[in-house]
């Protein structure tokens, strides 16, 4: 299933308490009930809460997005929810499409053609010589880099996005600022 990921700008960020975060999300409304799912799947996973078509913004005409689990399938994940990922030793790229659009911070020059992410995560641009973090690229949402990731499952690209409110609650609980991307 796609998703849409959120994740610190700070790469090295990680909560002091998840569940500080859990529970911000919830008296936001955007996470639900945890979802008491079947053993086959993994991870710390929420229904999505009451205020959530408030908290992000579906695109074009009135898609057919499944809020709820199946009740004939307990063990499928296809419908809309959120997972608290588990926290990562150190910095991941999480390449969210094949086609990766980016732009050096630099140069602001674009650079597409991202078929192997160096185990470094530090790229010399081609264009500018500069070598700079792939944290600090722009990746135009279609990858990220960090130590934790809260995915909302369901989601294809671009199909729906974060109201600037539901990012500043994540700011606020955090204290630090966040963004997104999508994974197809
Ligand atoms: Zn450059």
């Amino acid at each position: 299933m796609p998703k849409l990921v959120f994740v610190a700008k700070d790469p090295e960020y990680i909560p002091s308490s998840i569940s500080d975060i859990v529970n911000a999300l919830q008296q936001a409304g955007f996470l639900g009930k945890k979802w008491q799912s079947p053993s086959s799947v993994s991870g710390e996973r929420y229904l999505i809460g009451d205020s959530f078509l408030s908290l992000v913004t579906f695109l074009g005409c009135a898609p057919a997005i499944k809020l709820e689990p199946a009740a004939e399938q307990p063990g499928s994940t296809e419908f809309c929810h959120v997972e608290i990922e588990e926290t990562k030793t150190s910095v991941e790229f999480i390449r969210g499409s094949d086609f990766l659009i980016s732009r050096c911070p630099h140069c602001r020059q674009r650079h597409a053609n991202w078929e192997t992410i160096p185990e470094t995560l530090l790229y010399s641009c081609d264009k500018c010589n500069v070598e700079s973090y792939l944290s600090e690229y722009d990746w135009k949402n279609t990858a990220g880099c960090g130590r934790f990731f809260i995915s909302l499952h369901g989601i294809y690209p671009q199909e729906a996005i974060p109201t600037s409110h539901l990012l500043q609650v994540l700011e606020k609980i955090s204290g630090t600022a966040w963004t997104y991307f999508y994974v197809q």
